[in-house]
């Protein structure tokens, strides 16, 4: 058996930043030869991410191989074929675009005694772990970026910058990842309400495909979940959409806080206080196409013999992981501020804090700052947004 055969690498590529660091080091430690660079499209990506894949190909190395839907859908031909709307709890579109093509050429391509599976998940990320390793067994599975030292998104995309390569045009807008081209399932309130300001054309296209979904269902579906009086209620992309427009009717500074290349400082509280009324604050959620824990979403899933997590499994066959505690928590603040999600935890209100077991006086925060400011801007601009 060749070396090759003996040593061969297959890194879930996403285009997104995460996934570049991860091929990187991959093809740092075992050569360009050995490794191959498995994109999932889910024909739902930003544009951009093709220019992306592509150049950050030719730099690196190595192959990239594109899997895809047999017959080549998109999320919402996915939703509308298994007559159900992925979102935050369920994404049937990351199973059947992303999980299932990945899984299947990777049992017709490669042999678990001689390849490597990484993914690039990263050390905020390592509850996710097990399940991963779990599903993918009996591949092994690494996870390079949760190994010292630790680094956030902001830190691989000056890393990509300095190897001249642009990211996707998505971080740069204010999207936490580049997935799904900003309008992934999972993402909840806050990203929604970015789509619709900065790619109100993807927004339309998304309300317009869910309304259709919802009448040929027949059913109160939607993406997105309202919260609002203590109820948990269905909130249509055209409900939202609605709010939000009368909201930044009244109040102009809250979409300012949303288009690309606003630089917030700190947010007047009548401007927190809009933007609570209008979004969920506490709805951020992120995509996690590899890392999810899809079911079939029927009984007659056709898919049935791919399907990727099978809980009877034991953990034995992990490997890669680390114990949480490998994380630097000198680095929390870090990634708070810098995952994509800067302008929401600027206005999140301060935690509550806890009362001490014993004395019953309030706690204090320890010395792990949790939001990053400039002290000259902020005592300039105090009270202001700028552009
Ligand atoms: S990124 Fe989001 S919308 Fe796209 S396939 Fe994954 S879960 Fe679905």
């Amino acid at each position: 058996m060749s070396q090759h055969a003996l040593n061969r690498h297959v890194v879930m590529w996403s285009g997104g930043i995460t996934s570049w660091a991860t091929a990187r080091m991959v093809i740092g430690r075992y050569g360009r030869d050995n490794v191959t660079l498995l994109f999932a499209d889910t024909n739902s990506e930003d544009p951009d991410l093709h220019r992306f894949n592509q150049e950050a190909v030719a730099k690196l190395g190595g192959q990239i191989v594109r899997v895809a839907d047999p017959k080549e859908r998109n999320i919402w031909d996915v939703f509308e074929d298994d007559r159900f709307l992925g979102n935050a709890r369920l994404a049937n579109c990351s199973k059947y675009l992303k999980q299932v093509p990945s899984k299947r050429w990777v049992a017709q391509h490669t042999n678990p005694a001689d390849t490597t599976l990484h993914i690039g998940i990263d050390w905020t990320e390592t509850h996710r772990i097990q399940d991963i390793s779990t599903g993918w067994a009996p591949w092994r599975v690494e996870y390079p970026l949760t190994e010292p030292p630790l680094y956030d998104k902001d830190h691989w995309i000056a890393e990509a910058r300095r190897d001249g390569l642009e990211p996707v045009q998505t971080y740069d807008l204010g999207f936490p990842h580049a997935n799904c081209g900003g309008g992934c399932v999972r993402a909840g309130q806050g990203q929604w309400a970015r789509l619709l300001v900065v790619f109100p054309d993807r927004y339309a296209y998304a309300e317009e495909r869910e309304e259709r979904l919802r009448q040929r269902l027949r059913k109160d579906v939607a993406i997105l979940r309202d919260r609002r009086g203590g109820e948990l209620k269905p909130l249509t992309l055209r409900q939202f959409r609605q709010r939000l427009e009368a909201a930044f009717a009244a109040q102009p500074g809250l979409r300012r806080l949303l288009e690309p290349g606003t630089v917030t400082t700190r947010i007047p509280p009548a401007i927190t206080a809009a933007m609570a009324k209008v979004v969920d604050l506490d709805d951020v959620g992120g995509c996690g196409c590899f890392t999810a824990t899809e079911q079939p979403s029927s009984p007659d899933d056709p898919s049935g013999e791919l399907t990727l997590f099978d809980a009877a499994r034991t953990p034995e066959q992990m490997s890669g992981v680390l114990p949480y505690t490998g994380a630097d928590t000198s680095l929390y603040s870090r990634a708070l501020a810098g995952d994509g999600y800067g302008w929401l935890s600027r206005i999140l209100p301060p935690p509550a804090p806890l009362s001490c077991p014993r004395c019953r006086r309030p706690t204090q925060l320890g010395t792990v700052p949790l939001l990053w400011e400039c002290p000259p801007c902020d005592t300039r601009d105090e009270g202001t947004t700028s552009t």
